[in-house]
């Protein structure tokens, strides 16, 4: 794993751009997965933007969701597949045949996992993953204390990620569980990203990457990872003993 602390969210955002841009450059049919949240909005306007500008072909690059919110439907603001076209690939001009999002409204959850796990196999792995880190440590939707050993699943929502996901909505909601890739899509994605920002995420990235393994805190997983970087500004970064 390697750790890399920068001045502040703008520098934290424009590298990670550049490694994804870079990814997508050195092989142009790559598949993405690729987290929502506050923390990457900073990299997709600098994917869009530097894309744009350095003419990357994004054509025929696959794009999988992390997560979805169980129940939520696509056309939802705060739904991740809202999120994520409106960020990053309606300004690409992604073709939905190249992107692939759980159904947060299956009646069927389990089959979507099972198509979702098939899918990713189906185009070779994932090449690069991106995710943000939860308050409480979770990555996706892989709340403390879960198995490294799922590929997608669903799981029952832990109180903080329930409070902290109502950012997303405009009215408050119900949300009870997530579907999620696994920690075992992490790990056998070839590249990850784990990116954090701000002093609110300084005590979880310290236990994150400092307590004894194993920690239950899902985030820590990165260290296992031959090819992870964590990338942090240098709020988030505060509290570490090992920079
Ligand atoms: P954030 O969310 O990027 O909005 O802080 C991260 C997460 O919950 O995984």
């Amino acid at each position: 794993m390697e750790l890399k602390v920068l001045p502040d969210y703008n520098t934290l955002s424009e590298f990670a751009a550049k490694r994804i841009i870079g990814v997508v450059r050195e092989k142009p049919t790559a598949v993405l997965c690729l987290a929502t949240g506050d923390s990457p909005l900073g990299t997709y306007r600098a994917v869009v933007a530097e894309g744009r500008r350095m003419g990357v072909d994004f054509s025929n690059v696959t794009f999988v969701a992390l997560d979805e919110w169980v129940g939520i439907p696509p056309t939802n603001p705060g739904s991740c597949k809202f999120y994520l076209k409106e960020h990053l690939l309606d300004p690409l001009g992604t073709q939905s045949s190249h992107t692939h999002f759980f159904d947060g409204l299956s009646t069927n959850l389990n089959e979507e996992c099972v198509k979702m796990d098939n899918t990713i196999r189906g185009v070779g792995g994932i090449d690069l993953m991106l995710v943000g880190i939860g308050l409480n440590g979770h990555v996706g939707f892989n709340e403390p204390g879960i198995s490294p050993d799922h590929y997608s699943h669903v799981v029952p929502l832990e109180e903080s990620t329930r409070k902290s996901g109502q950012k997303y909505f405009s009215e408050a909601m119900d949300l009870k569980d997530g579907i999620t890739l696994g920690l075992k899509h992490f790990m056998e994605s070839r590249s990850v990203i784990m990116m954090a920002n701000g002093i609110k995420k300084a005590d979880i990235i310290l236990q994150a990457l400092e307590l004894p393994l194993p920690s239950g805190v899902p985030a820590s997983i990165i260290r296992k990872h031959a090819n992870g970087t964590v990338l942090l500004d240098k709020e988030a970064a505060s509290f570490l003993t090992i920079k």
